[in-house]
Formats: structure tokens, sequence, C-alpha cells
């Protein structure tokens, strides 16, 4: 059983720092004037006006010596290089899947995979749907349906798997009039859009024998596998003895295939994958791919970063990296849970989730809570965060039933050390305790798709 962090009881690095970069917090006037010329949008912020990253932990883990020497090796063949060839054998060990197609990162593996399994009118269920799972779901004329269990939406139920599909739901839509037109089933792990919580391995199970009972692909979006099966060793029955690879494996066992962002779990900085048991559609997606993103054996990527990735797979399967990457996530939701700070209970494997309508309850939804707090963690203190609610998932969503208003504040892989953790704790607590000055915002310029990334915003009354 992994040791479980408290707040006395920080986790210990399993790795020395070899090579730095430097960070520097600006001050508040310059901080001020950031977020002026960004429209109050932290993804228009430079990273040098940033002290502390959490705004995602995709493709910002810090390589290790041994995957910085196997991008030495880089075998730059376009086609049948060697480091393709460890690339697929990684990938094929660790998953099972034989049919293994590279891509430059995950929103290029979607976009493969839908065009090729859905279609307009059609209905894709899924615990979650991550942005751009949505988005690349929506472009194909499909419905996304998200169907996680109620607990998921409360952030202070303690269910230890809120990543898990309801699955009398999932039943009843294949079973039901619109049954025929789901073409395919997903499930993500772990659930990024609900506070990265973990699936079950019991779900999957369920969730596996629907599909194939009524004769539905099931393909699983496996960003963060590793850190999910790591938290069904440590809270699921009957988990605890067996290793990360070998829960992993039983999961892909239950499924058709899975597409990944490597720029999570692979712990590299580019790179993405599909991998299917199914021949035929391997070659039509493998047709696709070299329209889109390059030939088979490099899909949109340097062959040394193949190389990265297939080091990195293997990097991220480690217990005892992963009871330090999952003891940081915990760490830090002690610090802030000890203050009193309304978080996403219990906390999932790659960051903490701030509760935003417990935060900021005397802002409306109009006035854009999640927005204005993570723009209020810059202004204290130079923290990014992101907001995951009302403006990246929209009134669809709403009216959908989904009442979560979260800002996420993620853990980059191998990158910050304790004292960080304990830097960004406090920043959040003395917004916490000045919580009723912070002010709304308004849209300025809104985008129609993936808005959060580039829309405008003004104080609210200002
Ligand atoms: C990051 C992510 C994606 C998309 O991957 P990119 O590499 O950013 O394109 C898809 N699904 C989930 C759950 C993710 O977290």
């Amino acid at each position: 059983m992994a040791r479980v962090p408290t707040v006395n009881d920080p986790p210990v690095e399993p790795y020395r720092i070899k090579v730095v970069e430097s960070i520097a917090l600006l001050s508040p006037e310059e901080r001020e004037r950031a977020l002026q010329r960004a429209g109050y949008n932290l993804f228009n912020i430079l990273s040098e006006e940033v002290y502390i990253d959490l705004l995602t932990d995709s493709g910002t883990s810090a390589m290790s010596d041994r995957q910085w020497a196997g991008m030495m090796l880089g075998d730059e063949a376009y086609a049948g290089s060697r480091n393709f060839v460890h690339f697929e054998s990684t990938v094929r060990e660790l998953t099972g899947y034989p049919h293994i197609i590279p891509t430059h990162q995950g929103r290029a593996a979607e976009h493969l995979l839908l065009a090729q399994l859905a279609h307009p009118g059609a209905i894709v269920p899924n615990n979650m749907h991550f942005d751009t799972t949505r988005a690349h779901v929506i472009r194909v004329g499909a419905k996304p349906l998200d169907l996680a269990v109620p607990e998921a939406y409360d952030c202070e139920s303690p269910h230890p798997f809120k990543g898990d599909i309801e699955v009398p739901k999932l039943t009843a839509l294949l079973e039901g009039p619109a049954g025929p037109s789901v073409p395919l089933v997903m499930v993500t792990l772990t659930n990024n859009t609900g506070g990265g919580q973990p699936v079950s391995l019991a779900n999957v199970r369920e969730v596996s024998s629907i599909c194939r009972r009524h004769g539905k692909p099931l393909y699983l979006d496996i960003c963060r596998w590793a850190e999910n099966a790591f938290l069904i060793r440590d809270r699921e029955a009957g988990e605890a003895q067996r290793s990360v690879r070998e829960i992993g494996r039983e999961i892909f066992d239950l499924a058709d295939g899975a597409l990944m962002s490597a720029k999570k779990d692979g712990l590299v900085n580019m790179g993405g994958f599909i991998a299917t048991r199914d021949a035929r559609l391997a070659a039509r997606l493998k047709e696709e791919l070299i329209l889109f993103e390059g030939f088979p054996t490099y899909g949109g990527l340097a062959r040394r970063d193949l190389e990265a990735i297939s080091i990195g797979l293997r990097e991220a399967t480690d217990e005892r990296y992963l009871e330090h990457r999952i003891g940081q996530v915990r760490f830090l939701a002690d610090l802030l849970s000890s203050n009193d700070i309304p978080i996403m209970h219990p906390p999932g494997g790659h960051g903490v989730y701030l509760d935003v309508h417990r935060f900021l309850p005397n802002l409306t939804a109009s006035q854009l809570p999640g927005q204005a707090l993570s723009v209020e963690l810059y202004r204290e203190g130079g923290v990014r965060s992101v907001e995951v609610g009302a403006i990246m998932f929209g009134e669809e969503e709403a009216a959908s039933g989904r009442t979560l208003e979260l800002v996420r504040l993620a853990i980059p892989r191998r990158v910050y050390t304790e004292t960080h953790l304990r830097y960004v704790a406090e920043v959040v607590r003395r917004v916490w305790d000045r919580r009723t000055t912070v002010r709304g915002l308004r849209m300025v310029e809104a985008p129609e798709n993936l808005r959060h990334f580039t829309a405008r915003f003004a104080p609210d009354g200002g």
C-alpha cells in the first residue's frame, strides 16, 4: 500500500536535480499590467510573467537524463526508424494492442479516431468528455454525452471513483431507441474534466461487458492511465498487491483500443498515439495519418521524440515515481484543506481542483467566478491556474446539468518541489482570507469554439 502523506509528512523526491531553470516573481504592478494586456485570460500571459505555472500538466513534465540521452539516439529516417520500433514495442508491451499509430499529440488522435468511428447524428457517451474530445465529437456532427456517476458533480462526496460511468444510464442508452446511434463508447482515465478523478477497475469491467453485449467498440482515453492504475491500487478493494502495469493491462484487455496524449503519462513535451486491435480500422487510420500527420513510422513527430516517449511511458509506471507524484497532489490538497479551503474531494491524480461555488459564493454565474478566481491567484502571487467550468464548457453544458465550477491547479510532473507547493497553498490562502473582495469578470470577446483558449475579459462593472 502506498504511504499516505500528510502536511507534516511531505513526499520525498525519488530523483535529484541536474538541470535548473530560473523563475522569478514580477512585482504586483507588473502582474496587473500583464493581466490587462492579456484580457484577463491566463492563456494570453507570457510564461516569463508567471512564477509557479499550474496551468496544465500537459507537455510540461521534466524529462529524465535517460530520456535526453534517448533523444541523442534519434534515427531521423523518414521510414522505418529504429526509434519507431522501440516506441511501437513499448506501447504494445504496456497495452497489448497490436496496431500502434503515432500522432503529434492527443487531439490529433481524437481527430483521426472520431472521424472514422463517429458520424453526423451519432451519440458518443463518455464519463466526461475532455474539452478537445468534446470539440472533435461535435466537429463530425455527433453529440457528446457525459454519463459520470452523480457523485462526480458533488465536490464534497468522498466517493473514491468519481470517474466511474453511471452504468444504468449507459445500459438504458444502449437498450433504448437511441442505442443504434451509438457508434462507440469512450471512458477517460482519469476524468480530467471532473477533477482528475479515477475510474475503478470494477466500472471498466461492467462498461466493457455492456459494450460487448451490444456490439459497441470501447475506446479509452488513456492520457493518465498510470495515475489511474495507481489510484485503483490504492483505493479499490483487492488491488493493493498488484502492480500498476498489471492493473493497466487488465484495463486495456477490457477495451478495443485507446488514444493517448503522451504529454501526460508519457512524460514528454510532445506526442500521442492511437492503439487498437482492429486491423481494418488501423489501415484506414494510417491512410488518414499520412494526409494529416505524416508517415506511419513517425506520425507528426521527430523520431527522437518517439524514443523519449518510449522511455517516458516506462518511467511513468515506476511505482516510486507514482507514489511521489500522487503524494504531491495529496500534499497540496492537505495543505489547502487544513486551511478550510474548499476543494474537490478526494484529490485525484494530477492536480487539486478548487470548488468555486464554495470559494466565491457571493459571485453569480454571470460574473464568471471560476475565471475571476484564477485571475486573482495570478494577481496575488503569480500562480497560473485554469478555469474548468462555465467558460470551458459553456451554456450547452449548463443545460445538460453540469454544475461543477472548478479552478484546476495542475501539477507538472517532476518540476516543482515541496516549497513551491507550500508557496502555492499560501497564495490560495491569502486570496481565501480576502475572498469577499474578489470582483467578477465579463466576457468581452467570445470565439465560437474552445473559447477558454482565446476569449478576452474585463472586470465586472469596469
Ligand atoms: C490533454 C488531453 C487530451 C488532448 O491531448 P493534447 O495532447 O493536449 O492534444 C485529450 N484527453 C484528455 C483527457 C486530456 O487530458
